[in-house]
């Protein structure tokens, strides 16, 4: 599994980046996954109110 980001649904609020339990996302020129810390819990997906993030198997 990983996570997938949507920048163009993101606008950089940041909601997803301080819920993340294992520090995985970073904003930069737009949000970035590390898919090395991911765990896929899928707690930022569920958060994003905009729905730019997913969990994919
Ligand atoms: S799925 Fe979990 S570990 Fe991965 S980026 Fe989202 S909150 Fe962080
Ligand atoms: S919560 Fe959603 S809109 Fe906010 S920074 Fe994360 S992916 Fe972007």
């Amino acid at each position: 599994m990983m996570t997938i980001v949507d920048n163009d649904k993101c606008d950089e609020c940041g909601t997803c980046v301080s819920v993340c339990p294992a520090n995985a996302l970073v904003i930069g020129a737009g949000l970035t996954v590390s898919p090395k810390e991911c765990t896929s819990c899928g707690i930022c997906a569920r958060v994003c109110p905009f729905g730019a993030l997913s969990v994919r198997q």
